[in-house]
Order: C-alpha cells, then structure tokens, then sequence
C-alpha cells in the first residue's frame, strides 16, 4: 500500500467493504464503477479515485470482480485476519459491545471483559467470564491482545490506558468521554457518542433555521 494515504480515503473504506460483503451475499459477481456509485450515492470518479490510491483493483469499463475487491479491501482494512479485543468496564456500553455478534463476525473477538465491581465476576457474556480488573495486566501478558475497548467512567480512562500500554497494547478503542494521551506507536480510535447526538442536534438546528 502506497504510504501517505489521506484519512478521507481510509475512512471511506469500511463503507466500500459493507457494500461489497453485502453485493456478494446477494451473489453479485461482477459491479462497475457507474454501478457502486449509484449503490453507494457517492460520484463514480469518487470510487476510481479511491481505488487508484490501492492499485486500482480491476480493468474499467470491466468492472471490478467483487470478491476480489472485497478481499483486497478486507486486506487494506487489515480484517482479513481475526483481531482480539478485551473490554474494560462492564456496564451497559461494554456489555453492548462484548455481545454485539456483528464484531464477531466480522472477525474482532471478545476474549476478555474485567470490571472492578466484584458482584459481576464470573458472570459470563456469551462464553467470555467477567473477570476482576487486578488480573488485567496478566491476563494481556499471557493472551493475544489486539485492542482494548474502554467503557469505563472517564475518570479511570487514562489509568487503564497507561496500565494496558506498559503490558504492550497497541490499540485503544476508547468510548470514555476523554482524550487519552499514549504513546505515538499506539493506535487509538476515539467513540465520543455524546459528541455525536450533539453534532446531530446541531445539525437540526441548522435545517430548522
Ligand atoms: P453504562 O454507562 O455502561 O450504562 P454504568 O452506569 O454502570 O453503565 P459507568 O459508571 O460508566 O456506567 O461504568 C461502566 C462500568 O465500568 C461499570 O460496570 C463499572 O463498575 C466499571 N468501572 C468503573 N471504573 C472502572 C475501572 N477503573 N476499571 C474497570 N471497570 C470500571
């Protein structure tokens, strides 16, 4: 992949990779351009352009092959392979996520969810135990680690994530309404859904004036 790719570009992918997966589950084999464009309401000069950051993925006029496009696609997004992912804090926002069967699928498996509050320990979310949060640092030296989701008050984010970092987690998907500092070879992905609802009720804002 050609380095310097805009984040634009990057995250526009997911929603090229959905498309995909759904077109191959209705069995579609062959789409071009002028097609996914009209699939996906965005320009078809958009998508060439997209895809010419990749490589190009396919002959014009052709159209691109599907399962091609979707597993190249998958590749770039890096879910071509199965991801592991703890959460820390259980409460309504990490039980969500823990059996949400969606993540799953599409390869980011929940193997572990701690808490600090003892009457959720052992209690189980699908096949994964809650467990206490003073074996956090054990459980990611001796486990496959990939990311950590955080759904815990804001006022603990920034422990958690210094603890998780020194066991060597390189990804924080952080739901904790506060920006984390980490280091710069840590990946981290910020879900501020209040942020969100309000951008949104902006916008109503701006369409009622
Ligand atoms: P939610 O916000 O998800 O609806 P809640 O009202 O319990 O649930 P929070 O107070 O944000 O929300 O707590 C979420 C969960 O995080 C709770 O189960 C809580 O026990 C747990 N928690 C709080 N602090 C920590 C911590 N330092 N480490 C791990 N878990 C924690």
């Amino acid at each position: 992949m050609k380095k310097g790719i805009s984040r634009v570009v990057i995250s526009r992918m997911p929603r090229y990779y959905r498309y995909l997966g759904e077109l191959l589950a209705k069995g579609k084999e062959r789409i071009s351009s002028g097609e996914l464009s009209k699939l996906m309401n965005v320009t078809a000069s958009q998508i060439r352009q997209d895809f010419n950051n990749f490589g190009g993925f396919g002959q014009q006029g052709y159209g691109y092959n599907v399962q091609y496009l979707y597993d190249e696609i998958g590749k770039i997004l890096g879910v071509d392979k199965p991801h592991t992912i703890v959460v820390v804090g259980a409460g309504n926002m990490g039980l969500a996520l823990a059996s949400h069967s969606t993540f799953h699928k599409q390869g980011f498996i929940v193997n572990g969810i701690f808490d600090i509050n003892p009457e959720l320990k052992g209690k189980m979310i699908k096949d994964v135990e809650i467990r206490m949060l003073d074996e956090l640092e054990d459980f990611i030296m001796s486990h496959q680690v990939d990311i950590v989701a955080l759904t815990i008050p804001k006022e603990a984010s920034q422990d958690i994530t210094d603890r998780v970092v020194k066991c060597g987690v390189k990804a924080i998907w952080n739901f904790a309404h506060q920006d984390l500092d980490v280091p710069d070879d840590v990946c981290i992905q910020n879900v501020h859904l209040s942020d969100s609802l309000m951008a949104l009720s902006l916008m109503m804002l701006q369409k009622n004036n």
